[in-house]
């Protein structure tokens, strides 16, 4: 017998008729690339994205077209967001902070039809234009008054584009199946590959990841996504935001310290997610200038692991309760947050927070274990570390355009060593290209990382594995020490002593005034292994 329910195809476009219904005069805000605030609501957003779609189509896109962005957060972009897969299109998120050669090689893997970008981006765009092969339409995202008075390119404008249509547009219903978006992995190693998400999978992500153990969202909120929209979709806050009615704050290019406290004060912001990075800035700013948040309380760190002395400054000195994650492109990207169960409740603070410090419970959708190197899986334990696999219906199963599968009897190899203890909590160890070997041991550069971050004096630190002749290799740490510190090699050395075992104390520590970050915000490990490869360890 079959259930008698409808028969409604998950729909992207569904969220946002929802939110301009339901939640039609929540605002949302941006700080727009032109300098000024913007502000409009859930029903004009729907409008306006409803005329994207119109426009799309008036420049020739057809269901399954890639409509490729390089924007920052903002309005716009959330419109094209909608206004592209609400009507059958694809949109692409670019990451302009990739080298060039590389974007316009997404851009041509990707065979985008059009490409809207924002101001910032136009001297880059024009470079890239002899090299894409695909592309028909530069759309400017901006309006009429801040059109170049020339350019090599035959410029669109974008709000021009838009406001030129009536609205009067039907969002289709269509197999729930169909792509959405796409967005691409960061290619340490070789080409970046791109993740094909479907209408079904980023909403069931949305419902899952706005739940009360993941991010929490709700109408109450005001979330402002530090996460950039071109770094796996804002972490799906675009998508959640809309699926709960939640103000949306979007910073547009200021991630600096002073723009982002002044944002999240002047709109009330209670909800926020972001690298680690993202927060050293912030927080050193608001050190700085003796300030506290009014009305912020609670954001979610991942895409790198949150040192545990940043959660800490964080909840004691400025009451935000932060949230472990840890996801990744192929997995839309959120698979596991930290929250506590019942049953710690009544736990000493110091417990806790040895919990919270994990990446945390698997959400449900998605299911994790770990295997050793012949797939076969290892305890939970909190002890035994293996290779972390993982499946769901918002996990890839292959890469755009790539025949061969990537899973390992069904489950997706994530490429993180992690450990699971008894109660189902996740641990990162490593990447298992960043691990350091040595002499047959493995050592955790994450837990190298975090002590060196609890030292007062350690702004950034990375660890990295140095060969050696008798180990194989060794660790190094790179620090950059706050301003105005003095720290010495054997201090931060000796800071390690009792803390971990004497043998996986870093061998040496090079000081330095910046450690490069990848295009999301990470620490280039790769770069840094390349630049210290023939450091003479003591
Ligand atoms: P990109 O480098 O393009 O941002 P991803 O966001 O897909 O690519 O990166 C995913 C990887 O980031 C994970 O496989 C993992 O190694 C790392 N990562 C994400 N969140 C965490 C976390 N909370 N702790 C440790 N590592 C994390």
């Amino acid at each position: 017998m079959m259930g008698q329910m409808m028969q409604m195809p998950l729909m992207i476009s569904s969220l946002l008729v929802h939110a301009a219904r339901h939640h039609g005069d929540a605002e949302i805000v941006s700080k727009r690339v032109e300098g000024d605030i913007h502000r409009y609501t859930y029903r004009d957003a729907e409008l306006r994205a409803r005329k994207v779609a119109q426009a799309l189509g008036r420049l020739g896109c057809e269901p399954g077209d890639r409509v490729g962005t390089l924007a920052w957060n903002g309005y716009r972009h959330f419109e094209i967001y909608y206004g592209t897969s609400g009507s059958g299109l694809v949109c692409h998120t670019i990451n302009p902070r990739l080298f060039p050669e590389q974007i316009a090689w997404i851009i041509n893997d990707a065979e985008d039809r059009v490409l809207c970008f924002d101001l910032t981006f136009l001297p880059l765009v024009e470079k890239l234009a002899p090299h894409l092969r695909s592309v028909q339409h530069f759309v400017l995202m901006t309006d009429r008054a801040h059109m170049p008075a020339s350019s090599s390119l035959d410029l669109e404008c974008y709000d021009e584009l838009v406001e030129a249509e009536s609205g009067e547009y039907r969002w289709p219903e269509f197999d729930e199946n169909s792509a959405s978006s796409i967005c691409y992995t960061s290619g340490t190693t070789g080409n970046p590959k791109g993740a094909v998400y479907s209408h079904r999978s980023t909403i069931l992500h949305a419902y899952a990841s706005a739940l009360p153990d993941a991010m929490d969202c709700s109408a109450k909120d005001v979330i402002l996504p530090v996460v950039p929209m071109f770094h796996v979709n804002a972490w799906g806050l675009p998508y959640s935001g809309a699926l709960v009615g939640a103000k949306l704050v979007f910073p547009g290019p200021h991630l600096d310290g002073k723009s982002l406290y002044e944002l999240f004060e002047s709109e009330k912001v209670t909800f926020s997610a972001g690298v680690p990075t993202v927060w050293l800035g912030l927080i050193t700013y608001m050190k700085q200038n003796g300030l506290k948040f009014s009305t912020f309380r609670r954001t979610v760190i991942g895409g790198s692991a949150c040192p545990p002395a940043m959660m800490r400054t964080l909840e004691d000195e400025f009451n935000v309760e932060v949230i472990h994650a840890w996801g990744m492109t192929e997995l839309s990207p959120l698979g596991t947050l930290s929250k506590l169960k019942a049953k710690h409740r009544d736990l000493p603070v110091e417990q806790q927070r040895h919990i919270l410090e994990k990446q945390g419970k698997v959400i449900y959708g998605i299911d994790m274990k770990i295997v050793d190197d012949a797939g076969r899986e290892l305890p939970w334990d909190g002890k035994a570390s293996g290779n972390l696999v993982v499946r769901g219906p918002w996990v890839i199963e292959r890469y755009f355009k790539r025949d061969e599968s990537p899973l390992l009897d069904g489950w997706f190899p994530t490429g993180d060593v992690a450990t699971i203890d008894a109660d189902a909590y996740m641990q990162i160890t490593d990447r298992s290209k960043d691990v350091i070997k040595s002499g047959g041991e493995w050592i955790s550069s994450i837990d190298l990382e975090n002590i060196a971050m609890s030292h007062p004096a350690v702004h950034e630190a990375a660890a990295i594995a140095c060969k050696h002749p008798k180990w194989d290799e060794r660790p190094l740490l790179v620090v950059v020490r706050k301003p105005g510190q003095s720290l010495t090699r054997e201090e931060m050395l000796a800071y390690y002593e009792g803390k971990i075992a004497k043998w996986q104390i870093p061998d040496d520590v090079v000081f330095v005034d910046e450690i490069p970050h990848t295009a999301t915000g990470k620490i280039q490990k790769l770069k840094l292994r390349e630049e210290f490869a023939h450091h003479v360890l003591p």
